[in-house]
């Protein structure tokens, strides 16, 4: 529902944001938060800032000029639970200094839009939210825009033609993250899954994931390439290990959002801590040709139906029930 329509209208954000930063070349002013009032890397007045630790990271949240029916610690304490989901999903938070910049929409009921962009402005990660005016609290509660941003600070940036693996892997990661601190229920999370991920399939004429930058493709094909990939690490080690082992050890490498690398360097490294070779071997097919995935088939084996309320049912026999658990379980 709201995802798709904010999915794809902050995709489009993104890439008008990034023209303007490179042809206006207004960077930002980091690091002075102390002394009052200070511009944002858009200009923007900056009335308050707040510094947190999270997951050994420094999380500093700016909030550019503007009204928000929202207290400024109810934001603070929306980015920290986000944060806070994102580090225990890694292990710890991914990169060591991030910027929030809470960007006030005036007159806007409950828009959350988000943006994140790696080594900008002396910090190796800067997330620029666009929040409404009446924005709720409850608003808040159910969000999953600020933990999708910070999820990609886990990833070096890509080039454009592997968007769809920025965007999947953040899609797939963020209920997952949100799950494991209380957040959202594995009922809710698979029932996401469950409902929205037949939106990355490949439709009549679309080539492979480098080639086609759909909305479907890029957030929907994205995660179900993670998905797919989870599942088969999992066969392959009895369970032992998972996408989350090689998405950890690529954090552990260094590699944040602050990172130009080749994705190979990224595929090696997350199959080198599986002992797999499953990333690189999917990214080779799935790359270069549409490869169409029997969805039924692998909710069916992982126990998972539809259930009332547009939720799920588990089923605990079912042959990767084992496996299900494994993807959502906290550690
Ligand atoms: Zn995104």
């Amino acid at each position: 529902m709201g995802r798709s329509t904010a999915g794809w209208s902050f995709l489009v954000v993104c890439a008008s944001l990034m023209f303007l930063l490179t042809s206006s070349n207004v960077l930002a002013q980091g690091g002075d938060t102390s002394a009052g009032h200070h511009r944002g890397w858009r200009g923007e007045m900056i009335v308050a800032s707040k510094s947190i630790s999270v997951g050994g990271a420094t999380i500093q949240v700016d909030f550019a000029a503007g009204s928000l029916d929202l207290s400024q610690a109810d934001v603070v304490a929306w980015v920290e639970e986000s944060a806070r989901s994102v580090a225990k999903f890694y292990g710890r938070f991914p990169v060591a200094r991030v910027r929030v910049v809470i960007d006030p929409i005036a007159d806007d009921s409950s828009s959350i839009h988000g943006t994140t962009w790696g080594d900008m402005g002396g910090f190796p990660a800067v997330t620029r939210i666009r929040l409404g005016q009446h924005v709720s609290k409850d608003d808040l509660k159910d969000d999953w825009v600020m933990t999708h941003e910070l999820v990609h600070t886990a990833l070096p940036d890509l080039p454009d033609d592997q968007h769809w693996m920025e965007e999947g892997l953040a899609t797939y990661v963020e209920p997952i993250a949100r799950a494991e601190t209380g957040r959202l229920s594995e009922e809710r999370v698979w029932a996401e899954f469950l409902h929205e991920m037949h939106n990355g399939e490949p439709e009549r004429g679309d080539r492979g994931m480098n080639e086609t930058q759909t909305w479907g493709r890029t957030y929907w094909g994205g995660a179900m390439f993670c998905l797919i990939a989870d599942v088969s690490i999992r066969r392959q080690t009895n369970d032992k290990k998972g996408l989350r082992d090689a998405l950890h050890a690529v954090v552990d490498s260094g590699g944040g959002i602050d990172k130009d690398w080749p994705l190979s360097r990224v595929l090696e490294i997350g199959d080198r801590a599986t002992g797999t070779t499953v990333l690189t071997d999917m990214y080779a097919k799935w790359s270069e040709k549409p490869v169409p995935v029997d969805l039924p088939a692998l909710w069916k084996e992982l126990g998972v139906s539809a259930g009332p309320n547009n939720g799920v049912v588990f089923d605990a026999t079912a042959p990767l029930a084992a496996v299900r658990e494994s993807i959502t379980a906290a550690r």
